[in-house]
């Protein structure tokens, strides 16, 4: 009879390239490379030009398209989850996948917010991007909140904007509580990821990197796995279960 793991799963956008999502946001992200497409999710830009908003809608409308779905990665964790094992979510994501994929919400921290809603600046009116891109289908182009008129941007965390502090503060509790750590497809070198992991690993957790590109804290884990995330995190997880 053994214990049963604290599962921490911390996830980056590797976990998402099976579902078909590129890294739009990692240090060598397509929004990185981009000067122009870096603007349409750099807070400055968006609330200071209507331009760089009716753009972004166009973008979320043309990459929504896309409809991605949760992949076997996804699948795997919430199976452990079902298995018993107590596991919570930390994810650099906003693709809502691990929640499609069916992990109780209350579970998942979303450290970069979620492309899946929108919030008014204004009022704080919080709305699905569904909603808001079927308006831009309809015609409108920069469409503002139905309740005061304000701003609709989506509810993620642009470039030039701090993380939410209550997030930060829940993520590092769990890293802290937690006696096995993993870093899921995150290259390990944003803030807070990176942190994270390191809490985690100090304050005695197990720490399990799964990556396909060498990561600064491999040096730290006590397991390094570089196979496709879609093949060893099922395997891993169901280790555990
Ligand atoms: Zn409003």
């Amino acid at each position: 009879m053994t214990t049963k793991p604290l599962v921490a799963l911390l996830s980056g956008a590797g976990i998402s390239t099976d579902s078909g999502i590129p890294d739009y946001r990692g240090p060598a992200g397509l929004w990185r490379q981009d000067p122009e497409a870096e603007k349409l999710v750099t807070h400055e830009h968006y609330m200071g030009d209507p331009d760089v908003r009716r753009r972004s809608w166009q973008m979320r409308r043309r990459t929504g398209a896309l409809r991605p779905e949760p992949n076997a990665a996804h699948r795997a964790v919430v199976e452990l989850e079902r298995s018993g094992v107590p596991v919570r979510v930390l994810t650099q994501n906003v693709d809502g996948l691990h929640q499609r994929a069916g992990m109780p919400a209350r579970k998942v921290l979303e450290l970069h917010g979620s492309a899946r809603h929108v919030v008014c600046v204004k009022c704080g009116a919080k709305g699905a991007m569904e909603d808001a891109l079927a308006r831009i289908d309809a015609g409108e182009d920069d469409p503002p909140c139905l309740e005061c008129g304000g701003v609709l941007r989506p509810a993620t965390v642009m470039f030039g904007e701090p993380l939410d502090p209550s997030v930060l503060a829940e993520a590092a509790a769990i890293a802290k509580a937690c006696t096995l750590f993993f870093a899921v497809g995150s290259s390990l070198q944003v803030h807070p990821a990176a942190g994270l992991a390191q809490v985690a690993a100090e304050h005695g957790a197990r720490l399990v990197v799964v990556n396909a590109e060498p990561t600064p804290y491999d040096g730290i884990a006590d397991e390094v796995v570089r196979e496709p995330i879609g093949t060893a995190l099922p395997r891993l997880l169901r280790e555990l279960a």
